[in-house]
């Protein structure tokens, strides 16, 4: 804390899965030794920069951008960029921390980073959407390459966004290089299923924890937060498998149907209107609007927060446990505080963290670069294949490491173990750098 002073989200995900580590420590004196988990709480390389835009009435706007190279002992810095005005350096850290060890479960070569700013998308027109994006990849850029550092969307950073990034990259590099970013659109070197694949990959990993106990999605009334990229495909897959999604919200509040979400119209309110969610309600017969408030208070089977950090307390995890959650998982990180998560492990529900429930989509960010690389483009389906096995992969990883652990069915264990061993293990082998 004395080192990292005012980045509380940064000390929370490095203690979360410090705490987890001292059995793997003990087994392990060599990682103490070189120093392995001090080495990897610095990151190699931390940029901030300025980006000044211009608004449509000519006025000048100053914001800072942010790109965290936190580790690349297993491949090239990979992990999204963030526009939201919460957005500061410890934000940043924790997400980047976070995704070493999500990198490290996909069994694939990506190491971990993240960046953004703290630009406020909302209500921005595309023209200064385009301008802003310009202006912070004409600094960013000569950080990036498909060898180096490849950032993808997060919150506020969507396929438009990507396009105005890849595009500016691009004339300054005079090179058309793909593998820099992923997310790109579909004619220009994008890769089916990566827009819905996090979402997707969260619901599938939910479904192979279900199945573990006997159970399955099928029939299950199913809450999900927010209603951004992860949320929304979150939502299709949870119906392709015969849940019933009953809720789902913004920063502003959220809207219940009990009939379950017509997608469609959320997707037209979402996607292409690019309105607020209480408009669902305006428009579906039967459909309600709560402002403010906590999703959690919507009785489901199973939980899906997929908005942003620290979205799920205490005080909500005992609401969701007293109405009989039976599985909880990350679509977003970090979204369930640490009491949170101690009140769900003690009732025994199943819980999927972050990096390993919401790794799909930087999965199939490494999908998009072998197409990309191989100059060859999949069908949805088969990309959805990939998608479904690597999930399949990374609950089997957990569940393994948290059996050798003497943790059998705690998710949270395995996933910081099984990704930190295999950092650690490739940090080791590389010498003290
Ligand atoms: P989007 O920008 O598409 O959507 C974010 C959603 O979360 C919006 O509905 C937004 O509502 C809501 N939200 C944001 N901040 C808050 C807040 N402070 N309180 C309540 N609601 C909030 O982002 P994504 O769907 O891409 O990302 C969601 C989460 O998933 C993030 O934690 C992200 O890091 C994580 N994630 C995303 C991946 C991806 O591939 N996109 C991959 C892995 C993880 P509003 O419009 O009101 O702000």
């Amino acid at each position: 804390a004395r080192r990292n002073p005012d980045e509380p989200e940064f000390q929370q995900a490095v203690l979360e899965v410090l705490d987890d580590l001292s059995p793997a420590l003990t087994r392990h004196p060599e990682y103490a030794e070189q120093r392995i988990l001090e080495r990897l709480c610095e990151p190699e390389r931390q940029l901030m920069f300025r980006v000044p835009w211009r608004d449509d009435q000519g006025q000048v706007h100053i914001n800072r951008g942010f790109r965290v190279e936190f580790n690349s002992a297993l491949g090239p810095y990979k992990g999204g960029l963030r526009f939201h005005p919460s957005v500061d350096l410890g934000v940043i850290k924790f997400l980047g921390f976070e995704q070493i060890f999500k990198n490290a479960l996909t069994g694939m070569n990506i190491g971990g980073g993240k960046g953004g700013s703290d630009f406020d998308p909302k209500g921005r027109s595309d023209a200064e959407i385009e301008r802003f994006c310009q202006s912070f990849m004409t600094e960013l850029h000569r950080h990036l390459g498909e060898h180096t550092d490849v950032p993808a969307g997060d919150i506020g950073v969507g396929a438009r966004e990507i396009g105005y990034l890849f595009g500016q990259y691009r004339r300054l590099a005079n090179r058309w290089e793909a593998g820099v970013i992923t997310g790109k659109g579909l004619e220009w070197g994008g890769s089916r299923v990566r827009t819905e694949a996090t979402g997707y990959g969260s619901v599938l990993f939910t479904q192979r924890m279900l199945e573990r106990v006997g159970k399955a999605l099928d029939g299950q009334r199913v809450v999900v937060s927010g209603s951004g990229n992860v949320a929304i495909y979150s939502v299709e897959k949870a119906q392709h498998l015969g849940a019933t999604v009953v809720a789902c919200s913004d920063s502003a509040g959220y809207v219940v149907d009990d009939k379950g979400l017509d997608l469609d119209l959320l997707k037209q309110i979402k996607e292409v209107e690019r309105e607020r969610i209480s408009v669902y309600a305006e428009r579906r017969v039967g459909a309600r609007y709560v402002e403010g408030g906590s999703v959690w208070d919507v009785p489901c089977d199973v939980a899906l927060p997929s908005a942003t950090q620290n979205e799920l307390d205490a005080d909500a995890a005992r609401v969701l446990v007293r109405n009989g959650v039976i599985a909880v998982a990350e679509g977003a990180n970090m979204p369930t505080t640490p009491e949170a998560v101690q009140v769900l492990r003690e009732a025994k529900v199943l819980f999927g963290p972050g990096k390993a429930a919401n790794a799909g989509g930087v999965a199939t960010s490494v999908l998009e670069m072998r197409q990309n690389a191989r100059r060859t483009s999949w069908s949805f389906q088969h990309a959805e294949s990939e998608l479904a096995e690597t999930m399949s992969d990374i609950h089997d990883r957990c569940e393994e490491a948290a059996e050798r652990y003497g943790a059998p069915g705690d998710y949270v264990l395995g996933a910081n173990v099984a990704g930190f061993e295999r950092v650690a293990s490739a940090m080791l082998a590389q010498g003290l750098i």
